[in-house]
């Protein structure tokens, strides 16, 4: 499933890709693509002008040069491609637009195995689109601010887990980086967050800005020019994590077996000699 990291590299891609572009045609192909809130139906965005791609935790959306945005939300298994016009249609082709540029023609799909994902069209208050006002800012905007997020970790009589995956308290994390996370900062998935003190919160919060970041980095390489994909399941961060998915393999810092244990209707991965509760 796309977290930030995997977000924030399509994000790089629609940018290089798709800003200053104009869309000259935007079809929808699945019933349940569009979000039942959308303002509009999504051929509406046809004949705007792509400003900007931005995103606040797991949700991207497009600028245009009208008050309406395009906003994406990838869920389980969303991607945007780049297709050139004469290649046949992706398997899963939710949505196609084609965006014109000059005499350059491109076409995005929005490809979604799983429809999980979602396009809507959104008015922006404060720049911020409807639908994602509940969210709060993520740790690579500039409103983000950790004290405020220790604070309200602090009052939480839930997990240090629940609390990560909280994304009216600190949006992006999901499961695979709360798990590296914590096991990075040495803490057990299932402690109260209210028993911590700010230090080791703060310590948590450090580790999953840096493990994103980090994740960030080798993404913003992988995609070429015209192919920006994300699959959730087989990243391609796989290979650096070190407790999501690594169940009875050693722990990279002390060789104990990870563990993995029932985490609502997902797991946690930890470490148990380094992570204790
Ligand atoms: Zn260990």
């Amino acid at each position: 499933m796309p977290e930030l990291p995997e977000v924030e590299t399509v994000r790089r891609g629609l940018e290089n890709l798709a800003v200053g572009w104009k869309i000259s045609t935007a079809s929808n192909h699945h019933p349940r693509l569009l979000k039942e809130s959308s303002i509009a139906p999504l051929e509406s965005v046809s004949g705007a002008r792509i400003e900007s791609a931005q995103r606040r935790g797991k949700f991207l959306w497009l600028v245009l040069n009208r008050p309406e945005v395009l906003v994406a939300h990838l869920g389980m298994s969303g991607q945007f491609l780049f297709h050139e016009s004469d290649k046949p249609r992706a398997k899963h082709a939710r949505a196609t637009f084609h965006i014109t540029k000059g005499l350059r023609r491109r076409e995005l799909v929005f490809n979604d195995q799983r429809t999980f994902g979602w396009l809507s069209v959104e008015q922006c208050v404060e720049g911020i689109p409807s639908s994602v006002q509940h969210i709060a800012p993520d740790p690579f905007e500039a409103g983000f601010d950790r004290e405020i997020v220790i604070a309200n970790i602090r009052k939480r009589k839930v997990s240090i887990k629940t609390a990560l995956l909280n994304q009216e308290i600190m949006s992006g994390v999901g499961n695979i980086y709360a798990d590296e996370s914590l096991w990075r900062a040495k803490v057990h998935p299932e402690i109260e967050a209210s028993s911590m003190n700010s230090a080791r919160i703060r310590s948590v919060i450090d580790c999953a800005i840096d493990v994103m970041a980090e994740a960030i980095k080798q993404g913003g390489t992988s995609f070429d020019d015209m192919y920006i994909n994300v699959n959730g399941e087989s990243g391609f961060f796989e290979q650096s994590l070190n407790a999501y998915g690594r169940e009875g393999e050693p722990c990279e810092r002390c060789g104990t077996p990870i563990r993995r244990i029932a985490f609502a209707n997902r797991s946690s991965h930890f470490c148990p000699k380094c992570q204790r509760k």
